[in-house]
């Protein structure tokens, strides 16, 4: 049983079997038992690292929990990423596993169709995979709102940085409620990245592969 000592919830299990993943990447050993802990952590981490897994799965703990309890409306989960391709193949990497615990997922990318987000907001959602611009835009128009969230993703957070969405970013944490668990992976450590970290992760885990 290599994700054994993870005590992951049976219909997880079952899916990792049929997908024949035999070990945790490096990202997802280290990462995965800080996450389910509720830690805020750092992953210094490249795409095909398996850092969505590592995201993902402990989002579906926490998802599964906040939604028995918390009558808010809104999404508990927020994934956000730098371009629509990243967040085309985050959204289905996330529906592939929250279809399992009947967690609905949204993505509200730039470039794709608002009426039909505007439509699945209005529905209701438990996670959404967003860019930041569409997602503040969304905000803004009252389609949905940060009053249930309570556990943030931030991917690839250097390319956000470089696509010139740092203020944006800044001001979708400052909605978020100040008991969130927040994550944030990048392939590089600059600067700024340090300066966002210290400003908005308490206490975080670093996690270098
Ligand atoms: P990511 O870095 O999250 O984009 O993942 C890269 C690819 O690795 C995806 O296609 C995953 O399905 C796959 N993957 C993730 N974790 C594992 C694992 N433990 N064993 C084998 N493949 C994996």
């Amino acid at each position: 049983e290599p994700f054994g000592h993870l005590q992951l919830d049976q219909k997880l299990v079952n899916k990792i079997v049929a997908q024949k993943f035999e070990k945790p990447t490096a990202i997802q050993s280290q990462a995965l038992p800080c996450v389910l802990s509720g830690r805020n952590v750092i992953g210094v981490a490249k795409t095909g690292s398996g850092k969505t897994i590592a995201y993902v799965w402990p989002m579906l703990v926490h998802v599964s929990a906040q939604r028995a309890v918390e009558k808010k409306e809104g999404p508990i989960g927020l994934i956000m990423v730098p371009t629509r391709e990243l967040g085309q193949q985050v959204f289905l990497e996330t529906k592939k596993y929250a279809q399992l615990f009947n967690i609905s997922v949204c993505a509200l990318l730039g470039g794709e169709n608002k009426h039909h987000q505007w439509k699945e907001l209005r529905a209701g959602v438990d996670i959404i995979v967003a860019t930041p611009g569409r997602l503040i835009e969304m905000v803004k128009k009252k389609a949905t709102n940060m009053q249930r969230c309570t556990y943030v993703v931030l991917d690839e957070a250097d390319q956000m940085f470089s696509l010139g969405f740092e203020y944006q970013i800044r001001s979708i944490i400052n909605q978020i409620r100040p008991d969130k668990q927040i994550l944030l992976f990048t392939a590089t450590m600059k600067k700024k990245i340090r300066q966002l970290c210290v400003d908005m992760l308490v206490d975080p885990i670093v996690i270098t592969i």
